[in-house]
C-alpha cells in the first residue's frame, strides 16, 4: 500500500502551485516509463553509471543492474560539469549507446537534456528526460520539455526550497505534460562531511502538498560510495517512490563521481537490502 499523506492541511507558508497541488488532485499522479509506474504501491529502482563513456563500460554496466533488478537505466551524455576542462559526455554517440543496449535489455532509459536546443533530439533516444539540479530553474528548459511528449525527471536544485522546487514543476505541468517526477537530490548546507545534505524532509512534504511521485537520489545526496545504501533505505523509509543511484563497472577509473558509484555487486547487495525495507513499510520493489 502506498502511504497516503494525511488530509491535515500543513502551513507551510507559501501557496503550493495550483496544478501541481494534491489540494487540487488527492490520488497520487501515476508516471508510466516503460513497463514501470513511479507513484504506485511498487518502488522503481533506478541505475546506472554518472555519465556514459565506452560502449563497453556502458553495457557491462547495464546488464547488471538490469540482472540485479533495476527497472530504469540512467546514463548522462551531455554532463554538467563543474570545470570546463572535465569530460562533459559523449554527446549523441551516448545516446545512441543507450539505445543500443535498450534493444538488449529493454530497460528504459534516462539521460539528462541541459538546453532548449537539444530537447527534440534527446527525446527521439531517451525514455525520460533529466532536468538536472543546475537547471532546475531555467525555465525556457522548464518550458520546452513541457511541450514533449516525455516523462520528466525533474531533480531539486541544490539551492532550492520546496516552494521552488514545485514552482519549477508548475512550469512543465502548464505546458501540458503532467508526466513529472520530483527527485530530492541533497541540497548545500554548512556542512561539508559530506558533498550535499539529503534532505530526507522533503520526501514526506513532497508527498504531502504534492500529487507527483518524489523519489531519492542518494549518490548526489551523500556523495560518498560508503553512505548510498543507509541513505537508500531511509528514503524508502520516509516513503519515497523510487531512487536513482549511480553505478559503474570500476567505480575508481570512472570519468565523473566514482567516489559516489556503487561497484556491481554492491549494487547487487543493496538490491537485495531494499526489498526489507520495503516490505517493513508495506511496499515492494517493483
Ligand atoms: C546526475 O544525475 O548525474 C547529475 C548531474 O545530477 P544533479 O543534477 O542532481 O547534480
Ligand atoms: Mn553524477
Amino acid at each position: 500500500m502506498e502511504t497516503i499523506p494525511c488530509s491535515i492541511p500543513v502551513n507551510v507558508g507559501f501557496t503550493v502551485p495550483s496544478k501541481v497541488s494534491r489540494a487540487n488532485k488527492p490520488e497520487t499522479t501515476l508516471v508510466k516509463v516503460g513497463d514501470s509506474e513511479f507513484g504506485g504501491s511498487g518502488i522503481v529502482i533506478i541505475a546506472g553509471p554518472c555519465a556514459v563513456e565506452s560502449q563497453e563500460q556502458l553495457f557491462v554496466t547495464a546488464r547488471s543492474v538490469n540482472n540485479s533488478g533495476a527497472r530504469i537505466l540512467r546514463g548522462g551524455a551531455f554532463k554538467p560539469r563543474s570545470s570546463p576542462y572535465s569530460f562533459q559526455g559523449m554527446g549523441e554517440e551516448g545516446l545512441n549507446l543507450l539505445s543500443m543496449i535498450r534493444s538488449e535489455t529493454h530497460q528504459p532509459v534516462v539521460t539528462e537534456v541541459m538546453d532548449t536546443r537539444q530537447v527534440e533530439m534527446v527525446a527521439e533516444y531517451a525514455d525520460m528526460l533529466q532536468v538536472g539540479s543546475r537547471n532546475m530553474q531555467n525555465f525556457p528548459l522548464l518550458k520546452e520539455v513541457g511541450m514533449s511528449k516525455k516523462p520528466v525527471l525533474l531533480k531539486r536544485g541544490m539551492m532550492a526550497t520546496i516552494e521552488e522546487f514545485l514552482n519549477a514543476a508548475e512550469y512543465i505541468l502548464n505546458q501540458g505534460n503532467e508526466n513529472v517526477i520530483l527527485c530530492e537530490r541533497g541540497i548545500r548546507t554548512f556542512e561539508t562531511s559530506t558533498r550535499n545534505t539529503l534532505d530526507l524532509n522533503a520526501v514526506p512534504m513532497l508527498k504531502q502538498l504534492t500529487h507527483l511521485p518524489v523519489i531519492v537520489d542518494p549518490s548526489h545526496g551523500t556523495g560518498i560510495r560508503w553512505m548510498v545504501a543507509p541513505m537508500a533505505k531511509a528514503a524508502i523509509a520516509a516513503g519515497a517512490d523510487g531512487l536513482i543511484i549511480e553505478v559503474h563497472y570500476q567505480p575508481e577509473t570512472a570519468l565523473c563521481d566514482g567516489h559516489q558509484s556503487l561497484s556491481l555487486d554492491e549494487f547487487e547487495e543493496l538490491m537485495r537490502g531494499l526489498k526489507k525495507i520495503a516490505e517493513a513499510v508495506g511496499r515492494s520493489i517493483s
